[in-house]
């Protein structure tokens, strides 16, 4: 089995809108794998045999939360067909600007929900920032796990102070019982070697959506290779990464008997699936 825990799609009608504003952010050093919507998804995974994929969703404004929660609710009820309900596993996503931001997370955990996913660039707070701790406090209560974009990211290429390792740990110092899934390695790319490791001793876990891979190539397959089994989780970042590239760069690093753990059993203890 395979599960991703590390996704997106869009809505049909703005799928192709997202996918090339974001490409632009880019400026050239991202391609798609995929045209971002549902349905062409739900192929790649079948045709390369994943099972299940977290979908990141990521309200950029707080008024977000309604539209984004309704389409994570219709993945849930089969509204987007069996397929979907069936291989998607919805994070919903909060503002943590939005003023009605604690009732949501109820909402969120009500519904069944398993986790939620932040991207601190985009949602403009800092992981450091005590100001969001109550709201990681709220989260880590309600029994939900947080899937965070963390290091680098290619939309932001000055900045470097939202969620890399050193603003991971302090988060993981102050709001101890949360369950937190590093993306891209710990966000290893663009600090310092072994700069991710101290986030071991704070149970942090990490996922190996890796878009930078042929830049930092060293210190991410040295992550790779060195995190203990249990605290790796397979993820791909799709539509940036394609899924048969993803794992197999997974199975060249990690022992075969580590795959079990790192492709679905980490998830599915973390998710409860
Ligand atoms: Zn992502």
């Amino acid at each position: 089995m395979i599960i991703d825990v590390h996704s997106h799609n869009f809505p049909d009608p703005i799928a192709g809108r997202a996918m090339a504003g974001m490409i632009r952010a880019c400026s050239g050093f991202l391609t798609s794998v995929g045209d971002g919507t549902l349905t062409n998804h739900l192929d790649h995974m079948e045709h390369d045999g994943v099972d299940k994929a977290v979908l990141c969703q990521i309200a950029t404004k707080p008024t977000q939360f309604e539209i984004l929660f309704r389409t994570a609710c219709a993945i849930r009820d089969g509204a987007l067909g069996a397929r979907a309900q069936r291989m998607i596993v919805p994070f919903p996503s909060v503002h943590p600007k939005d003023p009605e931001l604690f009732a949501h997370l109820d909402q969120i955990a009500e519904a069944g929900f398993r986790g939620v996913k932040f991207h601190p660039y985009y949602q403009d707070f800092l992981l450091d920032d005590p100001s969001v701790w109550p709201m990681f406090e709220k989260i880590a209560d309600l029994g939900l796990v947080v899937e965070c974009h963390c290091g680098y990211d290619i939309g932001y290429p000055d900045r470097s102070d939202a969620c890399g390792p050193k603003e991971i740990a302090v988060l993981l110092r102050h709001v101890k019982h949360l369950t937190f899934i590093a993306a891209h390695l710990g966000g290893c790319a663009g600090f310092a070697p072994h700069a991710t490791d101290p986030l071991l001793d704070l149970g942090c876990y990490i996922d190996t959506s890796a878009l930078a891979r042929n830049w930092y190539r060293d210190e991410e397959m040295r992550l790779l290779r060195s995190w203990p089994t249990d605290r790796i989780l397979f993820a791909t970042d799709f539509p940036w990464t394609m899924y048969s590239e993803a794992i197999r760069w997974v199975r060249e690093v990690r022992d075969p008997r580590d795959w079990e753990a790192v492709f679905s059993g980490n998830a599915r203890r973390l998710l409860g699936i």
